[in-house]
């Protein structure tokens, strides 16, 4: 890549100071100039229409061009601090200005100077005045005239996301020493690519969107600076798909497939035709030379586990090893215990039960006892093990694999950079093992181009037939006392049938609040998912809590059951007990109902669970409530879902409730969400605080630019992948990829 200094990246304490550029950095992590200027105003004001001053009338935003008569400063007196008082004239009416504690503008507000004025007129002891106008003086000597007065009486103000500690007025002046930095910049926007979409050049729309004269400016600013987003996004993935398709990875090609051929054989159900397509799909990418990286995504229960089990045995026909990555150690256990079962003697090489035709799967956990995992490491470098199991961790660690085929990460949307570095570490002789992810989130399609764009998709759209499928009722809790009665009543009566009942609350209650479970698989005070605008979120009660729902229960409506609890921070070997406890019907120490977090969102299969109870359930967001849902009503027998709420009907939290409600389709929840979370007008979209990568792109709203960027960026980096000819453009994507890595940072 050219090495290029960009005027862009010249730091904000250059420009502003460094005090100034402390504060700005601070409270919106803003550090140079193209973070500054990328700082788009949310919205913009008028300063209102030119006025007499004979003409005002209380409450009206005007601009008045008058002269100053005089100025004085007293202190005010109730507190600490100064009153500035301005008196102005238009030659026949006086009205006055104040600020407080700006005494500084002494120099510039002399008696004798004209100027232009503007702001929202009010009343102070009978009077009328303005307080903290805008205002713009004439040039010493400069009456000023009619035309100029009307020029600024309309232009427009932008009023920026301000943060404390930096006002957007303080971000205006701001933005004014950086617009005049910026004089001619050069364009990540071939010009070709402009002219054909008219599309203003760089430096003019940064001037436009600070500074516009109209709206229609405002207007073709953004429009140009939200392509310009779109195409750096799409640039960047386009050069990752390369940089993928440039990878290389052995053909696993088995001859013949005794293991999946008797695995199918054992299946006591047949396999739907999305099962099918996606194998073969998978199996095709697998004969390739270059590395599989491929999303599987499908609802809870649409038998994803299948399909990857499928691809595994393939790849251990072929000879090789496969490692099944789940996000927690409660599910990586559960999936070992599972998959032993589903195979049965085709995973019991080397035992007395074992088939002719058989491998071993063994759990790689950090939990385990040192000798065990001794044993599984063995296994797993002699390549005895044709699956290994593990956490994500399994690819961080120093486990020698005896030939990585194929990668199977379990739960993720995304197999991060991270990642693929790791994998990278784990190839023999430069080739890299076949990738596939699993997510049961549903991704809307604009999201999966935004975000997923260097990444096949397959999608599982039906759910096997047989499956009874889940209900869902929303209670509100506070109108009707008696439905949650009635709630714990059915739990109780499902139990007696022999089913099983989750619980599920937003926090743990063990005092130790804040921070994540050990695995980061849950959130101790759920939160409130963004677009939530009730502004309840303060002085709301806390939310229901794990350990003293369950003690509840315990002693009132569920007296006499048997009732678990299940967090995250709890040890993995405890949570591994609990898990088996409430799985398994017929243990002694069986568990009948649990009280969990979200530990148990993804993955876990009981298939005798036939209730959820979600209490406090406005605390999660749409796609959570989804999956949580999706752990019950898996087996024949139908389900339940309760989500118990406080949140009053019509609000914001009660609609995500009402959508849940409303449809098990995962995917048209996925749509939902994205409507309820989208933010009012598109400059609003700009959070106040911290840099964002997309500012004007909002993936619900603009597919149709995401395509068209799609297209360009796809021609751009075929024509030339490491960009040499367009340095602008290089500059831009690797700001991306900063900016991205900051925000991968900060999560982390
Ligand atoms: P998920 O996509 O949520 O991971 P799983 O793979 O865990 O779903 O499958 C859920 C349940 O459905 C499992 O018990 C599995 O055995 C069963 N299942 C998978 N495929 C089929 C099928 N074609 N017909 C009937 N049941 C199936
Ligand atoms: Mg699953």
């Amino acid at each position: 890549m050219t090495l290029r200094t960009d005027p862009l990246d010249a730091r904000l304490t250059g420009v502003l100071g460094g005090r100034t550029a402390g504060a700005f950095e601070k409270a919106l992590s803003l550090q140079t100039l193209g973070d500054l200027l990328r700082h788009y105003p949310r919205r913009y004001a008028e300063r209102g229409e030119l006025t007499d001053l004979s003409a005002l009338r209380e409450g009206d935003t005007v601009t008045v061009l008058a002269e100053v008569r005089s100025v004085t400063v007293r202190p005010m007196r109730q507190r600490r601090g100064t009153i500035l008082e301005a008196v102005i004239s238009d030659g026949q009416e006086t009205m006055s200005l104040t600020f407080f504690n700006q005494r500084w503008r002494e120099r510039e507000l002399k008696a004798g100077r004209r100027g232009l004025f503007s702001g929202q007129v009010t009343r102070f002891r009978g009077a009328l005045q303005l307080a903290h106008p805008d205002f713009e003086l004439f040039p010493e000597g400069d009456a000023g005239d009619e035309r100029k007065a009307q020029e600024f009486a309309s232009a427009l103000i932008p009023i920026y996301p301000a943060a404390k500690g930096v006002t957007s007025w303080q971000i205006r002046s701001a933005v004014d020493l950086a617009l005049a930095q910026v004089t001619s910049l050069d364009d990540p926007l071939p010009e070709s690519v402009r002219t054909e979409r008219g599309l203003l050049p760089l430096t003019d729309a940064l001037h436009a969107i600070h500074r516009p004269a109209t709206r229609a400016d405002v207007q073709s600013a953004i429009e140009r600076l939200r392509f310009e987003e779109a195409l750096v996004l799409q640039v960047l993935l386009a050069q990752r798909r390369a940089e993928l398709r440039a990878l290389r990875a052995t053909r696993r090609v088995p001859s013949s497939t005794p293991l999946a051929d008797a695995f199918d054989d054992r299946l006591p159900f047949t396999l739907t035709e999305g099962q099918l397509a996606v194998s073969a799909q998978i199996a095709e990418d697998m004969a390739d030379e270059h590395p599989m990286h491929r999303l599987l995504q499908g609802d809870v229960g649409s038998g994803k586990t299948i399909v990857a089990l499928r691809a595994m045995l393939r790849v251990v026909d072929a000879g090789g090893q496969a490692a099944l990555l789940a996000p927690t150690e409660v599910l990586a256990t559960q999936h070992h215990r599972t998959i032993s079962a589903m195979l049965g003697p085709l995973a019991q090489r080397g035992m007395l039960e074992g088939a002719d035709v058989s491998t071993r799967i063994t759990l790689l956990t950090g939990s385990q006892k040192a000798a065990e995992r001794r044993a599984a490491l063995l296994d797993v470098v002699s390549g005895d093990a044709g699956i290994v199991v593990g956490t994500h961790a399994l690819l961080q660690e120093h486990v020698d694999f005896h030939d990585l085929a194929l990668v199977v990460v379990d739960e993720q949307h995304r197999f991060g950079v991270e990642q693929r570095a790791a994998l990278a570490a784990k190839s023999r002789e430069g080739t890299r093992p076949h990738v596939l992810v699993m997510t049961a989130t549903p991704i809307p399609r604009t999201v999966a181009m935004t975000v997923f764009g260097d990444v096949d998709v397959s999608t599982l759209a039906e759910v096997p037939a047989g499956r009874a499928g889940v209900t869902t009722h929303i209670v509100a809790a506070r109108d009707q006392p008696a439905l949650l009665a009635r709630a714990w009543q059915r739990a109780r009566e499902e139990v007696e049938q022999g089913h099983r009942v989750f619980v599920v609350c937003p926090r743990i209650g063990d005092g130790q609040e804040g921070g994540d479970g050990p695995e980061g698989g849950e959130v101790e005070e759920a939160s409130a998912p963004s677009g939530d605008a009730d502004g309840d979120g303060g002085d709301r009660p806390r939310a229901a809590a794990v350990l003293e729902l369950a003690q509840a229960l315990r002693e009132g409506p569920l007296a006499g059951l048997r009732v678990g609890v299940l967090h995250g921070r709890m040890p993995a070997e405890e949570k591994d007990d609990v898990m088996r406890r409430f799985a398994d019907t017929s243990a002694r120490d069986g568990i009948d109902v649990l009280v969990s977090t979200t530990v148990i969102e993804v993955g876990v299969d009981v298939p005798d669970a036939t209730m959820m109870v979600i209490v406090d359930a406005d605390r999660f967001g749409i796609s959570q409530l989804h999956q949580l849902r999706g752990r019950v009503g898996r087996g024949s027998l139908p389900g339940l879902c309760l989500l118990v709420t406080e949140a009053e009907a019509g609000s914001t939290a009660r609609a995500r409730l009402d959508a849940v409600a409303s449809t098990t389709d995962g995917f048209v929840l996925s749509e939902l969400d994205l409507d309820l979370r989208r933010e009012g007008d598109v400059l609003g979209s700009a959070q106040s605080g911290s840099r964002r990568t997309l500012r004007l792109l909002e993936v619900a709203r603009h597919a149709d630019v995401i395509a068209d960027a799609r297209l360009v960026a796809a021609a751009i980096v075929d024509a030339d992948p490491g960009l040499d000819a367009n340095p602008a453009l290089a500059h831009a994507v690797a700001t991306l990829v900063r900016d991205e890595q900051a925000e991968f940072l900060e999560k982390a």
